[in-house]
């Protein structure tokens, strides 16, 4: 795939650095957030004045936004914008595996190819260009766009022809993520309350068989520099883990685990809504001191 133009839509936490490195990889970026382009959009990327903007500006767009009501909506415009030049739709957000189902439906009718395809490492992985990617959707589809993926993921990974199958990985690998977190702000913050010193206890972690990925980044980068500064927020991941419950009430599986990291989740959404995910260890010591 040559050097082309590709729209972007969602300009966040996640999308600003990922377009910024679709741009210095020689695209075209023509950009878009509805809660205003100016003031987010990258160096090097062209302003767009609406989803229409973009829809009629290249073939290929790449959306990073909260959830399926975002992308669900600007699937829509696109799909009703005249003169339309967008063919394919590459989402990065994660919407679960039955709003990507909905989402890919949507767009068939109007022609207009649908690549799921969450995306994995933080922000700082945004920004190093080192996401992991896990796509699903026409193979042949997702081949001809490496080129351009390949500038915001280091690590590609084709899941599956059926829409909502990169969704449903990404749901069990944030699940695994937030467990990861909970039972590590749970383990520290009882070796807290025994006088073990937190800077110890995480070096022990990760020298032996208790690491995991909030012991080797999230504590030693975020927590105990006292930052909170990952840049996901905690309703993101509670979305995410929802989303990872409700596929899994539909079957016979279980989610014992799931259950309770959801209702910690909820929890501390309910008393710091739009706070840094990492606070879930102060959260964690706090519920802990008051019961
Ligand atoms: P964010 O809230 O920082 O950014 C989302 C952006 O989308 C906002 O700037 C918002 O104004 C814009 N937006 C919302 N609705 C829109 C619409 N209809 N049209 C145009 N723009 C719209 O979120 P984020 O942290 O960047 O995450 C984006 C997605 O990536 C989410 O689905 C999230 O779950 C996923 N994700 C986030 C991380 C992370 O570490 N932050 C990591 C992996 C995946």
């Amino acid at each position: 795939m040559d050097k082309v133009t590709i729209g972007f839509i969602g300009l966040g936490n996640m999308g600003v650095p990922m377009a910024t490195n679709v741009v210095a990889a020689g695209h075209t970026v023509v950009a878009f957030d509805s809660a205003g382009t100016e003031a987010r959009a990258p160096k090097g990327t062209r302003v767009a004045n609406g989803v229409e903007g973009i829809a009629t500006a290249c073939e290929t767009l790449l959306l990073s936004l909260p959830d399926g009501n975002a992308v669900t909506e600007v699937a829509r415009q696109i799909i009703s914008t005249p003169q339309r030049t967008a063919r394919v739709m590459v989402d990065h957000s994660t919407i679960g595996v039955e709003a990507a189902r909905a989402v890919h439906g949507l767009l068939a009718t109007a022609g207009i190819a649908y690549l799921d395809a969450p995306v994995s490492g933080g922000t700082l992985g945004a920004r190093q260009g080192t996401l992991s990617l896990m796509a699903s959707g026409d193979q042949a589809l997702f081949d001809r766009l490496d080129p351009v993926l390949a500038a915001l993921a280091k690590n590609r990974f084709y899941i599956g022809p059926e829409p909502g199958q990169g969704q449903a990985m990404k749901l069990l690998n944030n699940f695994l993520s937030a467990t990861a977190m909970a039972a590590t702000s749970e383990a520290v913050a009882f070796g807290e309350s025994l006088g073990l010193d937190p800077r110890i206890m995480i070096d022990v972690f990760n020298a032996s068989s208790g690491q995991n990925t909030a012991t080797s980044d999230k504590f030693p980068r975020r927590i105990l520099t006292k930052q909170f500064d990952a840049g996901f927020t905690i309703d993101l991941l509670t979305k995410d883990v929802n989303l990872y419950l409700e596929e899994v009430a539909k079957g016979t599986n279980q989610d014992v685990i799931a259950q309770t990291v959801g209702h910690l989740l909820k929890k501390m959404m309910s008393v710091m809504p739009g706070a840094d995910f990492t606070k879930i260890y102060p959260f964690t010591k706090e519920q802990s001191k008051r019961n």
